[in-house]
């Protein structure tokens, strides 16, 4: 079976590097010159519109998915009339848009927080006074990585806040003061079968997951999966979903959704029975789903700007190094280490020693 991927970067060669065991080959449509994916399979090179080279990947393959979200509508409408593609474009819409997410989290009364849409200084203006200060205004597409987004903690905060985000239209979300940021990562069939990793505590550096720790039995889990499956079955979705919330006041707030593998579940190579990219690959081809149970106790530490000295990474046990093969740029995910220990007094001391390196980069 060939995989079309949109995108190129270190999801898809993840997607790669656990799809061939499984007898998958790949393609990645990426306009990127040194997209690291391509390592893996073959590659594309052209703009996400292109249309006669979206059309020689349709030709080429089974089905095809994606590797991020912001993929123009237009490409997913077009590729879907030559070949199979998940998840389906209504997901890739929602997702791609927070007053769409927002929107449907509401219609699904799964909490969020207060939201107004924002299309002028004027509507940002009548949002901060109704739902107050601390607020945090983000573009309603293309944000990532706490980029496109602002926090706004007085009135002179507000002022001219929409040029300076670019004028595009924004979200103003209420300040949540969350004790913790959570994650679930889910994967529903063809068929409807749905399963969960468990809950992960996810940590940021300057709006950049630094560290993710796979949770057991957390108070919250239940209520997370059934939060993630309203979303799974209204959008009647397909693969593997990420959905990332607040915890406050013993409750979860839905931040927002990820249509695709994500950063807070790499951890599940090896600390996962099956990891989010086997089973977003059994998804979207149609085969049975792998177990999601954990292996042990399970931490995941992103390398961010560089990858530290290899060679002492290495000689941590139970540390897995995965380096993406990327040019090293200040901001950039280059790489990350998975940890897997039979405890967590171990593995919080193997954090602290990955994060000892990380900090000697
Ligand atoms: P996002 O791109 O929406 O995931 O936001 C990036 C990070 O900004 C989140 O992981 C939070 O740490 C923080 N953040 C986003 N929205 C809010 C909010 N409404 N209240 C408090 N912190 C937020």
């Amino acid at each position: 079976m060939k995989i079309g991927v949109i995108g190129g970067g270190q999801l898809g060669r993840m997607l790669a590097l656990a799809g061939t065991p499984l007898g998958m080959n790949f393609a990645f449509l990426d306009p990127a010159p040194d997209a690291c994916a391509q390592a893996l399979g073959e590659h594309i090179r052209a703009d996400y519109g292109d249309q006669d080279h979206l059309r020689q990947l349709a030709d080429e393959v089974d089905l095809v998915t994606f590797e991020f979200e912001s993929v123009p509508a237009e490409t997913v409408a077009f590729l879907s009339q030559f070949v199979p593609v998940y998840p389906c474009a209504e997901s890739l819409r929602i997702a791609r848009d927070r007053w769409f997410e927002k929107s449907m989290f509401k219609e699904l009364s799964i909490p969020t927080p207060a939201f107004a849409d924002i299309q002028s200084q004027a509507d940002l203006d009548a949002a901060a006074a109704s739902i107050g200060l601390p607020a945090v205004l983000k573009t309603r597409t293309l944000g990532y990585d706490g980029k496109g987004q602002k926090v706004l903690r007085a009135a002179s905060d507000v002022v001219d806040a929409f040029a300076e985000l670019g004028s595009v239209p924004c979200l103003l979300e209420g300040f949540v003061p969350f004790s913790g940021e959570v994650s679930l990562v889910a994967v529903r069939g063809r068929d409807g079968e749905t399963r969960f990793y468990p809950l992960v505590h996810n940590t940021h550096d300057s709006g950049i997951l630094s560290l993710s720790v796979a949770s057991s039995d957390h108070p919250l889990q239940a209520l997370a999966e059934d939060y993630a499956s309203r979303v799974l079955n209204k959008l009647n979705y397909v693969g593997v979903l990420a959905f990332e919330f607040f915890e406050v006041d013993g409750g979860l707030k839905a931040n927002e959704i990820a249509p695709r593998v994500h950063n807070s579940g790499h951890w599940t190579i090896e600390g996962a029975e099956c990891s989010q990219f086997e089973n977003h690959l059994r998804a979207v081809a149609g085969l049975p789903l792998g177990s999601t149970a954990k292996v042990g106790e399970s931490a995941m530490l992103n390398f961010i700007g560089e990858v530290p000295d290899v060679r002492k990474v290495m000689a941590i046990d139970d540390c897995h190094l995965h380096h993406y093969g990327k040019a090293f740029k200040v901001g950039r995910k280059v790489g990350h280490a998975t940890l897997r220990c039979a405890d967590r007094a171990t593995l919080d001391a193997k954090i602290a020693a990955v994060q000892a390196l990380i900090a000697q980069a």
